[in-house]
């Protein structure tokens, strides 16, 4: 016997439609290049994001071309988020944190037809543009200056009223938007959130026991727009009705803070390096800010470390640890105490809330390891593996990548990790070769291959080592040629012309040989010991 219930598709459309008739007075507020503030209300973004959608296609934009956007978070990239799918087009958001070589790659292995940009990033656009095959760029005034000639204006590109665009038939399962994250080795990656996966995943995120966003919250997304949907916020605010601020550029903890003061957010999100540096200005001038008494935060995209936990409770910020990917939209565990854990005692409590947490309705986990799926011990440790409705099951025109899926249907993550009694998950290593910067990637093969190709080396390592300020750096651990010498200024010299200057490693050690495993590949774990304290001791010197 089949439900009764209509057939009704999980898309944009509806979310878009709602927030414009429901929500119409609620403010969206943007910190600008200039640090003045733009304001303007879910009705006037609305009818933006028609216009834009009715722009696009006009502009000859047809279901399933990509729309790309170089932006960082503000009202028009929120417009972008919602005018391009609706259109029926697809937002990929490229993060411009990535080399310009890379930013080329995805360009083209996205096959944007168009792209939206700030003005502020035309500098970063022209590194690339003659790699690159989009058909139009089309220019965020952000800056208020006129737009250079050869690019189009958004706003003139925007200004034809939509109100009576007709949305184009989509189904649930089509493309939304797309969003490229790093491998190991080789090019990124391009994961596709279908509209289904976006929605649903909105409405796992707005729960009161997982992020907790209603519409009686001002929530700040630090986490980039170019990084993951800045972990579909921007989806789950609209679907809610939540006032939203955006930082613009302007990420540094002193003009966070600020903000968050001056439109009293209560909740935010961002990787523990942000909050580490908010921390540490909240310390040196104490009562200095009056933020919101409710305010809370998720952290994310690195584990928040329990001395982060500590320290934001003490200035009255509730912090809530979540674990994602890109490839899982991003949000998959949460760490939320359950109620009978509240009885424990504080440094238990601790214990739990540093661990990644359980997982969100409709997302299955296990770990499994070489004897199969490990014993909810909170020890046994193996690999996580995750699936549901916005787990990824393939990779974008990469249908060679099988090594992340399992035959039976689940994701491999590449973290290590053990699952508890109550079933808290706790991300204990990688097994991918990655180091995360800031919340960033960097390839540490790559810059092994690189520097193995210096003069003076006869082999290298590279690995990640925790770092007070960004939580893990590269370490170039190097086997000199016999009588050669190198510096670490001389390293950086030769690899500075192909990476960008956060992924340059902040040291290099010399050792007389990299311990191999039996198979012959480097013992990386042995190394990461053997320096784990190496730029904790050294100090802070990035
Ligand atoms: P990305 O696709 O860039 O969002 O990165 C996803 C990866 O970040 C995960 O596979 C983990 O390695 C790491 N990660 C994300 N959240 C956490 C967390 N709460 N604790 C530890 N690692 C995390």
């Amino acid at each position: 016997m089949k439900g009764t219930m209509m057939q009704y598709p999980l898309t944009l459309p509806h979310l878009l439609e709602r927030a414009g008739r429901y929500f119409g007075s609620v403010e969206i507020v943007t910190r600008m290049p200039d640090k003045s503030l733009h304001r303007y209300t879910y009705a006037d973004f609305t009818r933006r994001a028609r216009s834009l959608a009715q722009a696009l296609r006009r502009a000859g934009l047809k279901k399933g071309d990509r729309v790309g956007t170089l932006m960082w978070n503000h009202y028009a990239h929120l417009e972008a988020y919602f005018g391009i799918p609706v259109s029926g087009g697809v937002l990929h958001t490229v993060n411009l944190r990535l080399h310009p070589n890379e930013i080329a790659y995805v360009i083209n292995h996205g096959g944007d037809r168009f792209l939206i940009v700030d003005d502020v990033l035309l500098p970063l656009l022209e590194k690339v543009t003659d790699r690159i095959r989009v058909e139009r760029v089309i220019v965020v005034p952000l800056t208020g200056q006129p737009v250079p000639s050869g690019y189009e204006d958004y706003e003139q590109f925007i200004r034809e009223p939509a109100d009576d665009f007709t949305y184009p038939k989509l189904d649930e399962n089509d493309a939304l938007g797309m969003c490229y994250t790093s491998g190991t080795t080789g090019r990124p990656k391009g994961v596709v959130y279908s509209h289904r996966a976006v929605v649903l995943h909105s409405f796992a995120s707005a729960m009161a026991d997982t992020l907790g966003v209603s519409g009686r919250d001002a929530v700040l997304p630090v986490v980039p727009m170019f990084h993951a949907n800045a972990w579909g916020l921007p989806f789950t605010m609209t679907m809610v009705g939540a006032k939203q601020v955006y930082p613009g550029p302007h990420l540094d903890p002193v003009s966070l803070l600020d903000l968050m003061q001056e439109e009293q957010v209560t909740f935010s999100a961002g990787v523990p390096t942000i909050w580490f540096g908010i921390y540490r200005e909240l310390e040196k001038r104490p009562g200095h800010w009056r933020l919101h008494p409710k305010l809370r935060t998720v952290v994310g995209g690195a584990a928040a470390p329990e001395a982060l936990l500590r320290g934001m409770d003490r200035h009255g910020i509730q912090v809530v640890h979540a674990w994602g990917m890109t490839e899982t939209t991003p949000l998959g565990t949460v760490s939320v105490l359950k109620p009978h854990l509240a009885n424990l005692t504080e440094d238990e409590q601790y214990a739990y809330r540093t661990k990644q947490g359980i997982p969100v309705p409709f997302v299955d986990v296990r770990v499994v390891n070489e004897q199969g799926e490990v014993p909810p011990d909170g020890v046994t440790m193996g690999e996580l593996q995750v699936r549901g409705p916005w787990i990824a099951g393939a990779y974008h025109d990469k249908p060679n990548i099988r090594d992340s899926f399992t035959e039976d249907g689940w994701f491999r993550t590449g973290d290590v990790a053990t699952i508890d009694e109550e079933g808290y998950v706790k991300i204990t290593d990688r097994t991918k070769d990655l180091i995360k910067s800031g919340g960033e990637w960097i390839s540490s093969v790559d810059l092994e291959n690189a520097i193995m190709a210096h003069p003076a080396v006869e082999e290298a390592a590279v690995i990640g080592i925790a770092h007070p300020k960004w939580q893990e750096r590269p370490l170039a651990v190097v086997v000199k040629k016999e009588g050669a010498t190198l510096t670490l200024e001389e390293l950086h010299a030769f690899l500075t012309p192909k990476f960008a200057k956060w992924w340059l490693p902040d040291d290099v050690v010399f050792v007389a040989e990299i311990p191999r495993t039996s198979a012959g590949k480097f013992l990386k774990s042995q190394l990461r010991e053997q320096f784990r304290e190496h730029f904790m001791t050294k100090g802070v010197n990035t």
